[in-house]
């Protein structure tokens, strides 16, 4: 049966019933960080993380402390009611709904934890969204704190974060495994996010071409004949997109993968591809 935990002692409570009295493990526990507005992109997280653990944590929370001041943390989607009927189909055990002052109790400002100025923060969408990397860690340790998961299941489509919460539970020494999940996709290729919302049908089906493009500089980069050329084909894909109308923020390898950010209409994109 599917609890819904709205604030910090019902997760507490629920939290202590998957521990003996001796705080002894009694399940497997896989947490599924969220910020709402679930499609099957979040789905196969869900799905994922009930095949690892024995019981199945949700939490859905828009994390204003990720979003810039001209972001879209007013505007983000919201589905609670929707998000909770699926969670309940999908058999998920709890879904926490934390307020912000479960999350930040002390505060936005003095819970936050500083990246400094590491190597993966700071590149690729930490450029643009410069304190973004700060508030996504801040809120997933203080899940993690406060869930104490032994498993947490991400997705692939955000793989700069995916790698970034990796580089953190190590620094921290959490004993969590980060499990994660490959992208889920439209029918048209266009990488599934709850930011889609924003596009209208033209803009959605322009969308669509960034992970075509995608495809294609995948092969071109494995037949390309040295770092040079690599860089100058990128340049040429960015141009392509660009001249459908959609606006370029990166378009870069990295660590075996190509990243790319990019604006169209009022939607911010992202998406990535295993070279
Ligand atoms: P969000 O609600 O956007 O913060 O995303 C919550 C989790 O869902 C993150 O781990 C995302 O990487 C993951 N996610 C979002 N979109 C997709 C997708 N299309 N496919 C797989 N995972 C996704």
């Amino acid at each position: 049966m599917l609890e819904v935990l709205k604030s910090l002692e019902e997760l507490l409570d629920a939290r202590a019933t998957c521990d003996t009295d001796d705080g002894l493990a009694l399940y497997k526990i896989a947490l599924v960080p969220t910020m709402g507005a679930l499609h099957d992109g979040h789905i196969s997280l869900i799905k994922r993380a009930k095949e690892l653990g024995q019981v199945c944590f949700v939490s859905i929370f828009v994390n204003p402390l990720q979003f810039g001041p001209n972001e879209d943390f007013n505007n983000y989607p919201k589905s609670l009611e929707e998000d909770i009927a699926k969670c309940k189909e999908l058999g998920v055990d709890y879904v926490f709904v934390p307020k912000e002052s479960d999350i930040y109790p002390a505060g936005r400002e003095n819970t936050k934890i500083v990246k400094g100025d590491d190597d993966l923060s700071h590149r690729l969408c930490g450029r643009s969204r410069v304190d973004h990397f700060d508030g996504v860690c801040t809120v997933v340790k203080r899940l993690f704190e406060l869930v104490r998961p032994h498993i947490g299941v991400f997705g692939e489509k955000d793989y700069q974060q995916l790698l970034i919460i990796k580089a953190m539970v190590k620094e921290y020494d959490m004993d969590i495994e980060i499990v994660n999940c490959p992208t889920i996709r439209e029918a048209s290729g266009l990488a599934m996010s709850s930011r889609n919302k924003y596009l209208s049908e033209s803009e959605r089906e322009l969308a669509s071409n960034i992970y075509k493009e995608l495809k294609i500089i995948r092969v071109e980069i494995k037949n390309a004949s040295d770092l040079e050329a690599r860089k100058n084909y990128l340049g040429f894909a960015k141009h392509q997109l660009e001249s459908l109308g959609i606006q370029i923020e990166y378009l870069e390898e990295f660590k075996s993968r190509i990243f790319v950010a990019a604006k169209i209409g009022k939607a911010r994109l992202i998406d990535n591809i295993a070279l």
